[in-house]
């Protein structure tokens, strides 16, 4: 069968670096638990859209990207963009909890929840209306001319909205198959080779976000993280290294690589360039040689040599 999805959404780096942050905290600190949440809530709403374009096939020729983060007047950011060779279609989804009211002047989408809080977002009518024109230029530079259409999906159709009259459509992800079906169809303004080009070239253009370490947005934490190899089994922080792995002495369970995690751990938390100390402190092992020797079985770029040699982790790997 043919591939409709050619880019698939993955879990967004903030959100894994979050989770390693509340894991290796000794006590809740509430607004990295209200980012966390706000982050899974968006992700689960792009996630609620995906499942429409996995269950469901379309009659014409087109292909489905996740997450498409591309530069042309400025970094614009897609959540779902479903593209045919007769035309574009940007969406952006919406998964925030509570009455949600959409403004024009100024634009803003604002939420209410029920203990009576009230706070404003970008609108995303906004966002739709932007990223439509800066894809538009992105196409322009490469002598592509599709119509771009732009749509706000809600991800979850319990969602209440309060809107003014806007020709940007709003749509929960079961209308979004009916959406597409009833958008003009003209005949293609692409051939085959050329919209495979285009696919191939957006997807060879997505720039990963690399978000900034979670310490230096949150530094207070710095002091707080709780080091050590975790155990897979029961989650204890400590795991000590013996010849062949790793040993938990909360559990007696043991693992060949929990330290990978770790060290993944190290470099969301931290980031940066990881130095043979650091691994020695942050996996609490004793001698260099053994920080050197599992260093190198990791997948990391390395630099310099002896005393000098760092390590950095490509955490898109
Ligand atoms: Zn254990």
């Amino acid at each position: 069968m043919r591939e409709f999805i050619s880019k698939r959404r993955k879990e967004p780096l903030l959100l894994e670096g979050l989770s390693a942050a509340i894991k290796r905290l000794p006590s809740s600190l509430p607004v990295l638990e209200a980012k966390y949440a706000a982050l899974k809530a968006g992700f689960g709403g792009e996630q609620q859209l995906d499942r429409v374009f996995e269950n469901y096939l379309f009659p014409m020729n087109y292909q489905v990207l996740h997450d498409l983060a591309l530069t042309s007047s400025t970094h614009f950011q897609i959540d779902t963009l479903f593209i045919t060779p007769s035309y574009a279609v940007i969406f952006e989804v919406k998964n925030i909890a509570g009455e949600l009211q959409v403004i024009n002047n100024p634009p803003q989408l604002i939420r209410k929840l029920d203990n009576g809080e009230v706070k404003g977002f970008n609108s995303p009518i906004t966002q739709v209306q932007s990223n439509c024109e800066l894809l538009r230029d992105w196409f322009h530079a490469r002598n592509v001319s599709l119509p771009i259409y732009g749509a706000v999906v809600l991800a979850y159709s319990k969602q209440r909205i309060d809107l003014f009259d806007t020709p940007i459509p709003f749509l929960y992800p079961n209308a979004v198959p009916t959406y597409i079906r009833h958008l003009p169809t003209e005949s293609p303004l692409l051939d085959d080779a050329a919209f495979t080009r285009l696919t191939h070239d957006l997807i060879a253009s997505h720039r990963e976000f690399i978000p900034t370490p979670i310490c230096s947005t949150y530094p207070i934490i710095r002091d707080k993280i709780i080091t050590g190899v975790a155990c897979p089994s029961c989650g204890f922080f400590g795991m000590t290294k013996y010849m062949k792995g790793w040993r938990c002495p909360a559990c007696d369970g043991t693992s060949i690589d929990a330290h990978k995690q770790a060290i993944r751990d190290w470099f969301l938390l931290y980031g940066g360039k990881m130095m043979n100390k650091d691994c020695r402190e942050f996996l609490h092992i004793e001698r260099q040689q053994t920080a050197n020797r599992i260093l190198r079985g990791v997948d990391l770029y390395v630099e310099g040599a002896n005393r000098n040699r760092s390590y950095t982790m490509n955490l898109r790997l």
